[in-house]
Parts: structure tokens; sequence; C-alpha cells
């Protein structure tokens, strides 16, 4: 049976970390949303022809488009044996058009105040967008494996990460219990360390 795995959480809630992870463990591939439509618009592909138009002037890519380079990439062969796909789908609107049928939904759940410290010890490489953290001891101005260097974020603070948290709640929080009514939904708690958590993954994906 193929995994075709879901992972959700607020922010700061390790989603892109333990579905690396887990990419790794079942050998299938990670996927990421706002990754494909970059490499969608990189690619200058019809749709990333439109993709970029809209990102050009500031508009949203609608549903029906950014699902619709989902789709085609998991039409690839390498996606046969299932994915992990982190933050998607993150609206009721995405929640409707997306017709394929994942087998999992984990969500990573931690309180407010986790996504907090988290985020605002968080540092984000400027040239490839890899993240490190000041809670394991990397300072500003580090270097990355790439040759850039680590920051943080303007949109990292407080207030910042509350919004972000708000729409988590209001956008996201509908997906997952529409995903709940269907009975793929696994809860885990997201505090701890990496592999900690990774392991409650795993556990919650046997059960
Ligand atoms: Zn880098």
């Amino acid at each position: 049976m193929p995994y075709k795995i879901l992972v959700a959480g607020p922010q700061g809630s390790g989603k892109g970390t333990q579905s690396e992870r887990l990419s790794e463990a079942l050998g299938v591939p990670a996927l990421s949303m706002g990754q494909l439509l970059r490499d969608e618009i990189a690619a200058g592909t019809e749709l990333g022809k439109q993709m970029k138009e809209l990102v050009d002037t500031g508009r949203l890519v609608p549903a029906a488009l950014s699902v619709a380079v989902l789709q085609a990439r998991l039409a690839k062969p390498d996606a046969e044996r299932g994915y992990v796909l982190d933050g998607f789908p993150r609206s009721l609107d995405q929640y409707d058009v997306f017709t394929d049928q994942p087998t999992h939904l984990i969500v990573l759940n931690i309180p407010r105040e986790e996504s907090l410290r988290r985020l605002t010890h968080r540092l984000t490489c400027s040239a490839c967008g890899a993240v490190a953290s000041e809670l394991d001891g990397k300072m500003e101005g580090d270097a990355c494996a790439c040759g850039g260097r680590f920051q943080k974020r303007k949109d990292d603070n407080t207030e910042a990460i509350d919004r972000r948290l708000g729409i988590y709640e209001e956008e996201t929080r509908p997906v997952i219990d529409a995903y709940r009514a269907r009975g793929i939904v696994r809860d885990v708690d997201g505090v701890g360390s990496i592999v900690e958590v990774g392991g409650r993954v795993m556990d919650a994906l046997k059960s």
C-alpha cells in the first residue's frame, strides 16, 4: 500500500524537518507546495508563466492552478509508491480541488509558546533557505553549507508569528477537521527533540 502522507502543523512545528525524515525512512519523495511552485516558475512552463504573472503582480496563486502543478508532480513515476507532502492543503478551497486520496494526515501539535520560542530563535540562510536555530548553538552571521549566511527573518517576530498562527487556526484547522471525518488524521505531540518527535510520527503511522 502506498504511503500518501500529508503533514500539517502550526508555524515552527517542524513540518519540513519531519517530512524529510519520513521521506527518507519510507523511500518516497518529500514535496513542498512552495518549492513545487518555485520550480514550475523557474522551468518556464505554460502553468509557470501564468503563475509568474500572478506572483509578479502580488496576487495569490488560485487553488486550481497550484493543484494542477501538484497533480502533475504526483503523476511522476517516483511518486507511485507514495509521497510526503508538507503544508498542503492549507485551506478549504485547496482541499476542495485536491482530488488525490491521502492515506494519512500527520498533525504536529505544539502550543503557541513553543511556536514563539522556536521561531524567534530561527535562523534562515538568505541564499538557499536552509533553516537552523540559535537553540542549537548557531548564531546570526554563521556560514551555511551552501556558502550563504544565516540570518533572522524579519517576519519571525511575535506579532507576525501570532498573525500566521491565527491564519492556521482559521484556514487550516477546517481542513484537518475534514480529513478527521475521513479517519486519516494522526495527532502527534510536536514538543521534544527531532528524534523524539520522529519516533512518535513513525508510531502514529503504524497505529
Ligand atoms: Zn544556504
